[in-house]
């Protein structure tokens, strides 16, 4: 059956698919060799050799030499991402939107935290995103703006990037990535900020390689989830898996926004450490270093260690419910998630999991994520990427391309 696909498939679609695999490789990899590509495609060196060069020819790679790794032979010229070609990417708050001018192999070459004073609207999100982006443009004279993503926290339908719902920010059924697309006059697509997060760090960051993978993301809005399963993203029938912050806690805890009561993001919220050390919209690097500070500086009797120990322990109790469910080999925690780990002791981070059944934990490793404020953005860029280097030549218009 496999064989017979292959042979009704014209060499045009054969000759898309591999250029559209170097360059998926190129940027995960930041820039490969061509034996690299030999190797990891199963193609001959002729083949790989073509394909580089076409996507020279549309700008999309340059081929730089590098120095040479053993010292014996020719360098090795390294397959990498031209970075004049970007897309933007998007993370509406209850406190900032957050724009990023993202290049390919995941590198934010400009990024800008818009703070807003009340919770902001759809029309106000796509007004500023739309004046950030042309400042940003403008600010780096040379890169093209092809697409872009949005980190959304709360419920996106993934076919349209259609909002349903997100509570914190009191939207309910908004075409958000239609509007955008309409004011930025590029295609725009739409998903789960945790989703996204749990993406960017699978690809490039705390996750790479796991292919059990449990993601927990802390922010403003609350805590949400991500799962991969089998190497895979696992988002559930429509899109709405991972839900973590919603796992009932404590039946007698304070109601939670989604009306249930003690739900896990209302016992261990960002709101809770940052006024424990007395920021005001801190974003999650400065929540981390204020937090890790306190706790040097602090008995371990004082406010800053109770609350984090409060905290610890309730997550404890997701994530035991977690691993016995799941068996993941990695846990990474991102935003005040990764704060709390980076305050908790030796004691504390190895008491996380003892409540969990032995076999299921024996193997899991937590991690903060690894790419720190920026996870969410590199995240909601990958979306953008998806549409662009699944057809590198036909992504482009033909004058953004230079001559061959
Ligand atoms: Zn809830």
């Amino acid at each position: 059956m496999r064989i017979r696909e292959r042979e009704a498939m014209d060499a045009g679609a054969v000759r898309r698919r591999n250029l559209s695999a170097v360059l998926d490789i190129v940027h995960r990899h930041g820039g490969v060799t061509r034996a690299d590509l030999t190797r990891a495609l199963g193609l001959n060196r002729s083949t790989i050799g073509d394909l580089v060069s076409v996507l020279a020819e549309h700008g999309w790679v340059d081929e730089r030499d590098d120095v040479p790794r053993s010292g014996v032979g020719r360098p090795s010229p390294r397959v990498a991402p031209r970075d004049d070609r970007v897309v933007a990417a998007i993370n509406p708050e209850l406190d900032a939107i957050d724009v990023a001018l993202v290049s390919l192999g995941g590198s934010i070459i400009a990024r800008r935290r818009v703070p807003v004073d009340s919770v902001p609207t759809v029309a106000e999100t796509v007004a500023l995103t739309a004046q950030t982006v042309r400042e940003l443009t403008v600010e780096h004279q040379g890169v093209t703006v092809l697409a872009a993503g949005v980190a959304v926290p709360g419920l996106v339908r993934r076919r349209d990037g259609h909002v349903r719902l997100a509570p914190h920010l009191g939207w309910r059924e908004e075409p958000l990535a239609a509007l955008l697309a309409e004011s930025l006059g590029m295609p725009v697509a739409a998903a789960n900020d945790a989703h996204l997060g749990c993406r960017a760090e699978q690809t490039f960051g705390a996750g790479v390689g796991s292919r059990a993978l449990l993601y927990l993301n802390g922010g403003p809005s609350g805590i949400g989830g991500g799962l991969v399963v089998d190497g895979r993203p696992m988002d559930g029938a429509a899109g709405y898996a991972g839900e973590i912050g919603h796992l009932g806690i404590d039946p007698v805890g304070p109601p939670c926004a989604c009306g249930a009561r003690g739900c896990l993001e209302v016992l261990v919220s960002r709101e809770a450490l940052v006024s424990a050390v007395d920021l005001s919209h801190p974003d999650d690097d400065a929540l981390e270093l204020a937090l890790v500070a306190a706790i040097e500086a602090e008995a371990e009797t004082g406010p800053v260690h109770s609350e984090v120990a409060r905290q610890l322990q309730w997550l404890a109790i997701a994530l035991r419910g977690a691993v016995n469910l799941l068996n993941p080999e990695r846990i990474v925690l991102g935003g005040h998630l990764a704060a709390l780990w980076r305050a908790a002791s030796a004691a504390q981070r190895s008491s996380l999991l003892t409540s969990a059944l032995p076999a299921s934990a024996a193997d899991v490793r937590i991690e903060p994520a690894a790419l720190g404020s920026h996870r969410l953005l590199i995240g909601a860029a990958e979306l953008a990427w998806d549409g662009l280097i699944a057809d590198p030549l036909d992504s482009i218009a033909p004058s953004a391309a230079p001559a061959p």
